[in-house]
């Protein structure tokens, strides 16, 4: 054992190895080191033979220096919060890259003077919501509600449905968020009914706005009424309209998705929504609205704090110009394609893996479409293969039912088929896992 300890090479001879060298430069020193570090102690335990150590650090290094790893979507809820909600088209991730470093994300390149901030995501914008005076774009929707809450109502309140306060997730709740601005939430009605009178006699000299939330994640059915941002409108109060899931105009699949488009005709001052639902673009939140608001939003102390950064303006909009988005893909996948698809994979499986395909139900999910969900398909396998595809070195993420791994094609895109097959013949063969 210690003549073993003896011939294992220093850190820094492994560094100094010009193939390692070359991944310092491209992952950084830190967690390189940190590999090799690792690699020596399993050589010194006996557990990494002692020749080839830098074949080895080389196969332990990440390949990005980011823990993060794209993973497949296969769980069948197209937009989902804990994979980073949307996935973004090829166009926006190439507009990522182009305004990654320096960049006319502030400045008038004919004039050479400072520009507006983003100006050509907001005109992209305009063009497809042309109801909206102006356009104002922040980190996320809650930062939108946040902004538009702090400046209209600072020091009052606002006026909201009791069937309207939602919790948006990972405990956060739209009143409570409201509150922490120093705003007062007033609810008014029940959960299930609230009427036009409520609102207008809770409304007082302090109120700011009535704010009419989209329920993006429940769905309250019976014996229920709502008032409509139309009959809102008639109050003495501007009505700012969070609509959640960023859909800029009407959905014919998804008709009881608001959109910010009709939300403003029906005469919604403001509007606010999330960029990274089923608009499918980069995490942010809009704000549409009339001119006057806007830009009392966009100029007031706090929006310096929500500011968005270039590489989501550039983003969203090519999300907003470009190609049809991955989440639009998904929503128009038919179950005769997916089932194609399904018996494909399925047939390039191992037999002994006993693959077939399956019906499944799929979802928006991510604040969006509550109750609705679309015929799909899926790949079914044996459910202990749940834990070695979420871990293996390209994940595939499904979900268990009725004790069967469930791989929902529906949020995967088809180029992808080809990695779910490669990841799941790559398994070691731990019992009853694929042969090679
Ligand atoms: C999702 C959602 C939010 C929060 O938006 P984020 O972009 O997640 O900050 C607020 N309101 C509604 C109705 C939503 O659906």
């Amino acid at each position: 054992m210690d003549d073993r300890r003896r011939l294992v090479p220093g850190t820094d001879t492994v560094l100094a190895d010009p193939r390692i060298a070359a991944e310092t430069a491209r992952l950084g020193a830190g967690l390189v080191k940190d590999t090799v570090r690792a690699v020596l102690q399993e050589c010194r335990d006996g557990t990494v033979p002692l020749d080839g150590v830098v074949e080895s650090v080389l196969a332990a290094l990440p390949r990005w220096a980011t823990k993060l790893r794209p993973v497949v979507n296969a769980t069948g809820v197209i937009v989902h919060t804990n994979l980073g909600r949307a996935p973004l088209s090829t166009a926006a991730r190439e507009a990522v890259a182009v305004a990654a470093g320096a960049t006319d994300i502030e400045l008038d390149l004919d004039s050479g003077r400072r520009g507006r901030r983003g100006a050509s995501v907001l005109q992209a914008l305009s063009r497809v919501v042309p109801a909206a005076e102006s356009i104002h774009v922040v980190n996320n929707g809650a930062a939108a509600l946040a902004l538009a809450a702090r400046t209209l109502a600072a020091d009052g309140n606002i006026v909201v449905s009791r069937g309207e306060m939602v919790e948006i997730g990972d405990g956060f709740r739209i009143p409570e968020l409201i509150e922490s601005l120093g705003v007062d939430v007033r609810d008014v009605g029940t959960t299930n009914r609230v009427r036009l009178d409520d609102y207008a006699q809770a409304i007082d000299g302090n109120t700011g706005f009535v704010l009419k939330v989209h329920t993006s994640n429940f769905a309250v059915q019976g014996f229920t009424s709502a008032v409509d941002t139309s009959e809102l409108a008639s109050l003495p109060v501007p009505v700012v309209a969070d609509i959640g899931s960023g859909l800029l105009q009407p959905h014919r699949q998804l008709p009881d998705e608001p959109d910010a488009a009709s939300a403003l005709v029906a005469g919604a001052s403001v509007v606010t929504a999330s960029g990274d639902k089923l608009l499918g673009g980069p995490q942010c939140g809009l704000l549409f609205g009339t001119n006057e608001l806007i830009e009392r939003l966009r100029r007031y102390p706090f929006a310096r704090a929500v500011r968005v950064d270039k590489l989501t303006l550039a983003a969203l909009e090519a999300t907003v110009t470009g190609v049809t988005t991955p989440v639009q893909n998904a929503l128009h996948r038919t179950r005769a394609d997916l089932c194609a698809r399904a018996r494909h994979i399925s047939q390039n499986l191992p037999t002994a893996l006993g693959a077939e395909v399956a019906d499944s139900q799929a979802a928006v999910g991510g604040g969006g479409a509550p109750g609705v969900t679309f015929e799909s398909a899926a790949v079914a396998l044996p459910a202990d293969l749940a834990k070695p595809l979420r871990t293996a070195s390209r994940p595939v993420m499904g979900y268990v039912a009725q004790n069967r791994l469930l791989i929902d094609l529906m949020a995967v895109d088809p180029a992808d088929d080809q990695i779910i097959i490669d990841t799941i013949c790559g398994l070691p063969a731990n019992g009853r896992g694929a042969q090679a």
